[in-house]
């Protein structure tokens, strides 16, 4: 089995505060996530080696978005998002 056949996957787009680097200005901007939440159980046809990989797979979400466009019109500058990770754990399991 692939590691995706554990997780049902789903794109969210979730609100962070970022400041632009450029002119300093803090904003709040949507990013997005690719968020992989374990199933409940596995499939059928899953063997030991299988349920042993899925006992230890945790949920997780990747970010997609690497820059955003600074909302200060007099700015506009694009930026790098800082200060948060690129691959974040979920606690609901
Ligand atoms: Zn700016």
């Amino acid at each position: 089995m692939e590691e995706r056949d554990f997780f049902d996957e789903k794109q969210e787009q979730r609100t962070h505060t970022l400041t632009c680097p450029h002119c300093g200005q803090p904003g709040e901007y949507q990013l997005g996530w690719l968020v992989r939440r374990k199933k409940n159980s596995l499939p059928r046809h899953a063997d030991e080696r299988d349920r042993a990989r899925f006992a230890k797979a945790q949920s997780y979400m990747v970010r997609r978005d690497d820059m955003v466009a600074c909302q200060n019109v007099r700015c506009r500058k694009r930026f790098e998002v800082a200060g948060i990770q690129s691959v974040a754990f979920l606690q609901s399991a």
